[in-house]
């Protein structure tokens, strides 16, 4: 199962660094996206594209291609704000938003989530509760990386049921690979990638009024990302050339007969059980 991030690496990157304008539209995000919408097309690949909201809002035609080429538009909340620095209200009023912005762009409302940075965690445990009541029936914000803090210990690699949702936790994606199911057997896996890994090189784009500061902050997160994004793509083929691709959408119909035995709960303490 192939998902991908869809957000605007120079919004994010610009509103970190403290740029007044840094919600504008930047148009590196249609290169990238074009180019992943053709490998895609050429590896005979569906995905489920996580959107998030704040970027949705500079770019529904995007929104718009993306399905109708036939992926899955999912929500990855508005703001890009970690789960467990919101309080559940503020959660709720964050995914609603996003989850309306992609309704009204290309017309489909989600019904699968992922946090910003993987951010469900052991402080979190209410936000499957708020996704279920918000109408979602499919999460995928669990990822066992040490990136992400506190996380919920132990996730399985296959997916299951928790709760009214069916988790389907990651595998792998840009630089840290966790499993893949070897090739022949009927199993699934997550892979996670972002717009910003295919296409030309990043470039930061500053404003002309940017810091020294700024100029040296950006400079190292541009090297950062650069570095190794040539493997993205090669990866990706040789994957392909193993396993099919498919949007989560192509899948959720063998859930049940494939993971239905599979079930976990949630402490109180936010613990997999
Ligand atoms: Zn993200």
């Amino acid at each position: 199962m192939l998902s991908i991030d869809f957000e605007d690496w120079h919004q994010l990157v610009h509103r970190r660094l403290g740029f007044a304008d840094w919600d504008r539209s930047h148009a590196a995000l249609e290169r990238q996206t074009a180019t992943l919408l053709e490998l895609l097309d050429e590896l005979d690949a569906r995905a489920t594209f996580f959107l998030l909201g704040m970027t949705v809002a500079n770019h529904r035609e995007l929104v718009a291609e993306i399905v109708r080429r036939g992926h899955e538009p999912a929500c990855h909340g508005y703001a890009h704000a970690r789960v467990y620095e919101q309080a559940p209200e503020e959660f709720r009023a964050d995914i609603e938003r996003g989850a309306g912005e992609i309704e009204s762009a290309p017309g489909r409302r989600p019904v699968a989530y992922r946090a910003p940075a993987f951010s469900i965690n052991r402080r979190t445990p209410w936000a499957y509760e708020e996704l279920a009541d918000a109408g979602f029936r499919y999460d995928s914000s669990q990822y066992d990386t040490p990136r992400v803090p506190d996380r919920l210990g132990d996730i399985p690699t296959k997916p299951y049921r928790l709760g009214r949702l069916w988790e389907l936790p990651v595998a792998g994606g840009g630089s840290y690979w966790r499993v893949l199911p070897p090739r022949g057997l009927r199993e699934l896996a997550v892979l996670y990638f972002h717009p910003y890994e295919f296409g030309p090189g990043l470039r930061a784009e500053l404003p002309a009024g940017a810091s020294f500061k700024q100029r040296l902050a950006a400079a190292k997160v541009v090297a950062w990302r650069n570095a190794g994004r040539g493997l993205v793509e090669s990866r990706l083929r040789r994957v392909a050339q193993t396993h099919r691709l498919v949007s989560y959408d192509q899948a959720y119909g063998d859930l049940d007969r494939l993971y239905g035995t599979r079930t976990r709960t949630l402490s109180p303490q936010g613990v997999l059980v």
